[in-house]
């Protein structure tokens, strides 16, 4: 496995293999790598015949008050992790090399930032889709690996690559969880002994509300009581819970349409998301 901190560096290992009939596979991540990251690895690894993985904390996407720098990073943990996966390459830029000079161009998102994430952390989605579309320009992945974990980022992502004709193919893998449901994430490193024993709680309500939308519940009541659930816990504070289309991520009154259920929850140094998704024929049935 090769390390590789510059883009030209990067932009020639891609050179010396792009022109022979090989498959790129693409993972990006901000490092601090888990068994989540691990399996978008595993499956670029089974599918393709170069597997490059990205690590870089993408100032971009932080709002001011968040917490850019409270993020973890341990860069030695993850080269060793990484290559137990069988990654041929990581690339890690710093700060500088991504954004040498204050960015005079960025893109914007037009849809889908009135919601959940997009609407909590203004500029976020701007801030992914710019660094993405740097990182595939470097990299011309053929395929690309995002975890559901994120789905509004998916979401956002397959439009990315439908408007600006990317030809990459996305790959959504399922959440990896821990033994009690929470679902792993970088961020869950700095809660607190009493948070951590709360969190499973956000996954816990999300199965609750699953269940109650596939009995034939309405809307309105599923998300009043998962609000009202996710309220009751002790520590922390709700950020947003929503029922959604999906991938639209459009208001919905009725169940018949495929649906998101995502929650964002705010701990001391911790701010966790999930979700779940219920397909159409599910709730058909
Ligand atoms: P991050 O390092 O948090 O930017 O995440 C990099 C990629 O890993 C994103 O596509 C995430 O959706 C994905 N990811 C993060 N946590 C999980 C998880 N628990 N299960 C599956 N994928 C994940």
């Amino acid at each position: 496995m090769i390390v590789i901190k510059h883009i030209d560096n990067m932009q020639q290992y891609i050179k010396e293999r792009k022109h022979r009939d090989i498959t790129i596979g693409f993972v990006p991540t901000m490092g601090y790598l888990h068994k989540g990251h691990a399996s978008l690895l595993e499956k670029a690894r089974e599918e393709c015949d170069y597997v490059i993985a990205s690590i870089f904390v993408n100032p971009l996407q932080f709002g001011p008050n968040e917490d850019y720098d409270q993020y973890p990073r341990d860069f030695e943990r993850d080269k060793a992790l990484v290559n137990t996966y069988g990654v041929d390459a990581i690339f890690v830029p710093n700060k500088d090399e991504m954004y040498p000079t204050e960015s005079g161009c960025q893109l914007t998102v037009m849809r889908r930032t009135d919601v959940l994430c997009g609407k909590k952390r203004p500029g976020h989605f701007d801030g992914v889709v710019t660094v993405l579309t740097k990182l595939f320009h470097i990299i011309q992945p053929d395929r690309v690996y995002f975890g559901q974990k994120d789905a509004q980022q998916v979401a956002i992502v397959h439009d990315l690559i439908e408007a600006f004709n990317f030809p990459i193919e996305l790959v959504a893998c399922p959440t990896v969880r821990e033994e009690d449901g929470l679902a792993k994430s970088s961020r869950n490193v700095n809660l607190s002994d009493a948070e951590r024993k709360d969190a499973p709680r956000l996954y816990d309500q999300l199965l609750t509300a699953r269940k109650a939308v596939l009995t034939g519940e309405s809307v309105e009541s599923v998300k009043k009581k998962l609000v009202y659930s996710l309220e009751g816990i002790e520590h922390g504070h709700l950020d947003y819970a929503e029922i959604l289309s999906y991938p639209e991520l459009k208001p919905i009154e009725s169940l018949d349409q495929t649906i998101i259920i995502a929650i964002a929850y705010q701990f001391e140094k911790a701010r966790l998301i999930d979700n779940i998704i219920i397909k159409k024929s599910e709730i058909d049935l």
